[in-house]
Formats: C-alpha cells, structure tokens, sequence
C-alpha cells in the first residue's frame, strides 16, 4: 500500500512528450490544479449544454402553451421529454437516450 505522498511523487512523475527515457517533474500542486481544473470545465461545459437546452425548450412550450412536449437531443439525436408542472410552473426534462441530458427545475 503507498502512502498519500508516494501515490502523490509517482502521479507527478509524468514522462516527458520528446523522450521516451526522460521524465519530468511536475509539482504535486500544478498537476492536481491542472486536474481539477479539467475535470471542473469539463462539468461545466455539460452543464450549460443542459442548461441552454431546457431554455430553449421552455420558451418554445411556453410560447405554445404546451405543458408536454418533446424535442431532438442536441447531444445524442433520440428524443427529450419534457413537461412544465401546472403546480408550480416547474420543468422536468429527460433523454430517452444514454447521453444523460437531464434535468428537474
Ligand atoms: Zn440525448
């Protein structure tokens, strides 16, 4: 078993793109940050692309007066469900696909 540090050193160990023999190193810090960073934009980017989506799909149903309706996925081309609650003005929206675009308000 490695202790944190040790995990830590051979994760910064990185081999260097020139060379297949020479190795960097870079600080525990910067590749953790450059990581998270990643991972973070990456969150995001999906995010809006769900966000932009449902927007754009409750205007049109509320341009419409629909309280049902569905629409092509921008992502994987299968169908979205969506539906506005008469209760609370609330959208609910699903892909019956894989491609996880999902959301409740
Ligand atoms: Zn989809």
């Amino acid at each position: 078993m490695l202790s944190l540090t040790q995990f830590h050193l051979l994760g910064c160990l990185r081999q260097h793109a020139l060379s297949n023999t020479a190795y960097v190193f870079q600080s525990p810090l910067s590749f953790h940050v450059l990581e998270a960073t990643k991972k973070r934009e990456d969150f995001f980017a999906q995010f809006r692309d769900v966000i932009d989506t449902a927007v754009k799909l409750k205007k049109v149903m509320k341009k419409k007066g629909l309280s049902r309706a569905r629409c092509i996925c921008p992502r994987c081309g299968k169908h979205i469900h969506a539906s506005i609650s008469s209760y609370n003005g609330h959208m609910h929206m699903a892909c019956e696909g894989q491609c996880g675009m999902a959301m409740m308000e």
